[in-house]
């Protein structure tokens, strides 16, 4: 197998990368670890995910509401809705049923 970056020399480093480009600065990064091992949680992103379009009424700290923003952090959105449930507004809603 040749080098995944440079094609040119057979890959002898970790994600099929040959040595002097496992070793150059950013190239590792964007070949990311081919070993089942390495890969845990989600991925990184910071700052720029893009807002959520759909409120969830599922409550903090259940399971449906640890569901949905596994979801949402798979598909790199922010993580908060301004509209998700919350217990306050459960109450209110209960206040005003009643
Ligand atoms: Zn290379």
């Amino acid at each position: 197998m040749m080098c995944r970056h440079c094609q040119k020399v057979k890959s002898n480093r970790p994600r099929g990368l040959c040595w002097s480009c496992y070793y150059t600065p950013g190239v590792r990064a964007k070949f990311p670890s081919t070993s089942k091992f390495a890969r845990r949680g989600v991925s990184d992103f910071t700052g720029q995910s893009r807002q959520v379009l759909q409120p969830t009424d599922a409550l903090p700290g259940t399971p449906e509401k640890l569901a949905i923003l596994e979801e949402r952090a798979r598909l790199g959105l922010s993580l908060w809705h301004p509209l998700d449930a919350t217990l306050e507004r459960m109450a209110q809603k209960r206040q005003a049923v009643a």
